[in-house]
């Protein structure tokens, strides 16, 4: 569910007519709804109501310091990925112990500045890893809470770059060998383990490859205490996947992935931490970007608009699919036509869809991206110099830029051209 609705014909964010942001940023930009990313996060927390948990949001899905201060002031943590992260969910107010680090290839400088700011725990992905964490932390005079996070080798049944718990993926150690890593990582100085840690992929619209994965992790738990380990939280990763296209078959609630969670690791006696990002943030933001021309191909018409591929990459990068609709909502019964809907970037790629249809439109005319609040923004560029386009943020009949589009300038004066050249 989400705040986006049709009032008098014309698409809402929560109670703000989108025409009236345009009018005000310009298009294209993103929009999320505050009281979407709040419904989304509550939903997690009711999902897991009785166990101890955490719900740390993964905010490589969307990390607006805007969205990260809304949810932490709701009680979430941040799952971060690297140390421009790390800063990010600080500079939000995120405080250290709600934060998770995660990432296969932390280095040196990242681990330095998550054990000076202060971190709830390091989730380690490989031996060598944990060597260097652990002389860090000595040379810090600390000790540093880690899991360490096992690869299950399951099939997530997602798309094969946002897969992760497969054994030939680069993520987590193999869980045929954790007790003897978790057995070394207990007498290395510096790290203290806590708990096991897994993430199997991200957009899973089934939850039996999560039941196998937890099911291991709950057999691991029993064999790693076995050999004398105090394992006392589990970090279950994220990746729920979320509806897309209305018309297919809704992915699992989040109560039945708690419900879940509950059977397969709800006796261990463990804290239990999630890190959905796709899920929160998802259906939570709209892109709207504008037709600039309705142009005649040979046996296909194109709609041609002002946002490319650099703005919103999952079409051309995962085949995504995305719901587009008009801002003005159609007249019921309006005769629909297919059209290929295209950016103006030079390659072929630039294509959001094929062969969609469509009910009139005209340049000028404003159109909705739907699910587009994750993994949108945050994958953007500035290829073709385009300037990354604005995000705003609405609750209830107000709403803000929280983050405008940079001047053009900003971007050319960025580059420096070498005095010998
Ligand atoms: C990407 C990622 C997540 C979030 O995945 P979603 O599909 O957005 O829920 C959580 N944990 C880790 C370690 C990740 O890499």
């Amino acid at each position: 569910m989400d705040h986006f609705l049709y009032r008098n014909g014309i698409l809402h964010a929560e109670d703000v007519p989108l025409p009236q942001i345009a009018a005000d940023v310009g298009t294209p930009f993103y929009v999320y709804s505050a009281a979407t990313l709040t419904r989304h996060y509550q939903l997690f927390k009711e999902a897991l109501d009785g166990i101890p948990n955490l719900v740390c949001y993964a905010m490589k899905s969307n990390s607006n310091q805007a969205v990260l201060k809304l949810l932490a002031d709701l009680g979430a943590g941040m799952d971060v990925v690297s140390g421009g992260e790390y800063l990010r969910a600080k500079a939000a107010g995120v405080p250290g112990d709600r934060i998770v680090f995660s990432g296969v290839g932390k280095t040196r400088a990242e681990m330095e500045l998550a054990l000076g700011g202060g971190v709830r725990q390091v989730n380690v992905e490989s031996e060598p890893e944990l060597e260097l964490l652990g002389q860090v932390a000595v040379s810090m005079e600390k000790t540093v809470p880690i899991t360490i996070r096992v690869n299950p080798d399951v099939d997530a049944k997602t798309h094969a770059k946002i897969a992760t718990g497969k054994s030939e993926n680069k993520f987590g150690i193999p869980i045929a060998r954790a007790r003897e890593i978790f057995g070394r990582a207990a007498s290395t100085p510096g790290v203290q383990v806590i708990g096991i840690d897994v993430h199997i992929g991200s957009q899973l619209t089934d939850l039996a490859p999560f039941e196998a994965a937890y099911l291991k992790v709950a057999e691991l738990t029993h064999r790693l205490r076995e050999d004398g380990h105090d394992i006392k939280r589990l970090d279950l990763g994220g990746g729920l996947g979320i509806p897309y296209a209305r018309s297919n078959e809704a992915p699992p609630l989040p109560m039945d992935y708690g419900a879940l969670i509950k059977r397969t690791v709800g006796d261990l006696g463990v804290e239990v931490e999630i890190e959905p990002g796709r899920l929160i943030s998802g259906n939570a933001g709209l892109m709207i970007a504008a037709v600039i021309y309705v142009k005649q191909g040979e046996g296909r018409d194109f709609l041609i608009l002002d946002a490319a591929m650099n703005d919103l990459i999952r079409p051309a990068m995962y085949d995504a699919y995305h719901d587009i609709v008009p801002v003005a909502e159609p007249e019921p019964g309006a005769e629909q036509a297919p059209y290929d809907i295209v950016g103006p970037v030079c390659e072929s790629g630039d294509t959001f869809t094929k062969q969609r249809d469509m009910p009139p439109l005209t340049a000028g005319d404003l159109v909705a991206f739907r699910s587009a609040g994750a993994y949108g923004a945050v994958m953007s560029s500035e290829y073709n110099t385009r300037p990354l386009i604005p995000e705003v943020l609405v609750k209830g009949d107000h709403f803000a830029v929280i983050r405008p589009r940079p001047a053009i300038d900003e971007i050319i004066n960025r580059d420096i051209v070498p005095e010998w050249l």
